[in-house]
């Protein structure tokens, strides 16, 4: 028997959540629900990427860097993405900044950003996504450091739980130079964590 693809398994449990939702007294049958299990299950799988289509993104993404005279360091700062907790499949808001110090590839910036949403498309824990993403900026580009800086809002922690509403999850990795240069680690913790400019 062929394999249900992953929208069809996922339409067939936020069926089952639905009839939960019943159960709890809702009105289901109602117009508001009629396409919510097929909708939900499309929602789902845009906040979780295959590995597979990451992995060749990602490789589409080092493959297109080019050479640069540039050596000074690259920050990619506050980029706004989600992804889910693995704990609770709930989402998470991520404000993400990247650096690296190239030595002779460099990558466009707007890869850079692509590079943290698709990464952040996972069912990952916050500590995992940035040392990959800084993992990924040494080893992949060959660069001489790479830093990651993520805020997160948890949404199972804002919304349900510790209702802790406010609070944001903060972690950094660093390698390479920015591991063994504290200046240089610090001169990337002052610019990512200064508020973003104001555009009007
Ligand atoms: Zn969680």
């Amino acid at each position: 028997m062929k394999e249900e693809t992953p929208l069809a398994l996922l339409q067939r449990a936020y069926g089952d959540i639905l009839r939960v939702l019943r159960q709890l007294g809702y009105p289901i049958d109602d117009d508001n629900f009629r396409d919510t299990a097929p909708r939900a299950a499309r929602a789902l799988l845009d906040l979780v990427l295959p590995t597979a289509e990451i992995e060749k993104e990602v490789d589409d993404l080092v493959a297109r860097s080019f050479t640069a005279r540039y050596d000074e360091m690259v920050i990619s700062k506050h980029n706004v993405c989600f992804g889910v907790c693995p704990h609770h499949l709930l989402p998470v808001i991520y404000r993400v900044s990247v650096a690296y110090l190239p030595s002779e590839k460099v990558v466009g910036i707007s890869k850079l950003s692509r590079l943290v949403r698709l990464l952040a498309r996972r069912p990952v824990l916050q500590e995992q996504l940035t040392q990959d993403l800084a993992e990924m900026l040494y080893t992949r580009m060959g660069s001489r450091g790479a830093a990651a800086y993520i805020e997160g809002l948890h949404l199972c922690m804002a919304a349900r739980g510790t209702e802790a509403h406010e609070a944001r999850v903060v972690t950094s990795a660093v390698r390479g130079v920015f591991k063994d240069q504290p200046a240089t680690r610090q001169e990337f913790l002052d610019l990512v964590t200064t508020p973003p400019l104001a555009l009007l």
